[in-house]
């Protein structure tokens, strides 16, 4: 199996390393495939994107760079992970247009509230950010919250195509089953629903380890169920670890690959070039 990791972060946003430190600590745990993919500016301060269109620029002109500069060693693409919320981000098309990008991650981070006036943070290493953000955007009301991020992510996958969409059950990692249980009905119509979105516009679904090596997740990003569906619709997976530090580049990938292989998993797709390129798990 080809060791590769299409999401990983630097300082241009808010990884802790040069992009040339993550690209070294790429080449230390054996990758052969690397996708820099830092947050693409939003229009509202934050402390995590890059933060505007100038700085956009000079990344892009680093990552060709050292695209150039360990060929021999390292295929080196250039990407975003890029988040959409209706009416506030740019389009994915414009990024992809105006700085040639190679591929795209859609994420999920920052969900509308219900009367568009707040955004529901739901990352982050602080559990408060998560707690606060659903009483405010949402009034602790946890079906409107939960089916609102499934139903961005949705709209995200129709309007913005991206390639690959990114740890698609990240609101699970502060709800530690203190608000909604997985097991539920309603839930789990709401993965099935984003699961045929994923199918039905032709985009790999990314399997993302962060949480776990992290300690903030007991499973992956999406968790067994997810991959037990996703698996009976055929739809392809990218595993990742969206690492943020050059250690972090093949986190918790050892115990991750005969994860997936138990579950029924043969191929995991990574972007070569050109197209998605299916590589046998073995
Ligand atoms: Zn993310
Ligand atoms: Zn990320």
């Amino acid at each position: 199996m080809i060791k590769a990791n299409l999401h990983s972060h630097s300082q241009y946003c808010d990884g802790k390393a040069s992009m040339e430190e993550m690209v070294k600590g790429a080449l230390r745990k054996g990758l052969k495939i690397l996708g820099i993919s830092s947050h693409a500016p939003v229009p509202f301060r934050n402390n995590f994107s890059i933060t505007d269109n100038a700085q956009l620029s000079q990344y892009c002109q680093e990552v060709r760079h050292l695209q150039n500069k360990y060929k021999d060693q390292i295929d080196i693409y250039l990407s975003l992970e890029i988040d959409y919320i209706r009416g506030i981000t740019t389009d994915f098309e414009t990024f992809r247009k105006n700085f040639g990008l190679d591929y795209t991650i859609g994420s999920i981070h920052l969900v509308i509230g219900d009367n568009n006036d707040h955004l529901w943070f739901i990352d982050g290493p602080d559990a408060s950010n998560y707690d606060r953000g659903l009483h405010e955007a949402f009034g602790n009301d946890i079906y409107k919250a939960v089916s609102g991020y499934y139903h961005q992510i949705n709209e995200m996958i129709t309007t913005q195509k991206p390639d690959m969409v990114g740890h698609i059950d990240k609101i699970k990692m502060h709800n530690k089953n203190r608000y909604f249980s997985e097991d539920e009905t309603w839930y789990r119509q709401l993965i099935d629903e984003t699961l045929d979105y994923i199918k039905a516009n032709d985009c790999i679904m990314e399997v993302n380890t962060r949480g776990i090596y992290k300690g903030r997740s007991d499973s992956l990003f999406p968790g067994e169920m997810v991959l037990k569906k996703a698996l009976k619709k055929g739809i392809p997976i990218s595993l990742n670890s969206d690492a943020h530090k050059p250690d972090e580049m093949d986190g918790y990938y050892a115990q991750a690959l005969p994860a997936l292989k138990n579950i029924g998993y043969r191929e995991i797709y990574y972007y070569t070039g050109i197209v998605w390129e299916a590589f046998a798990l073995d």
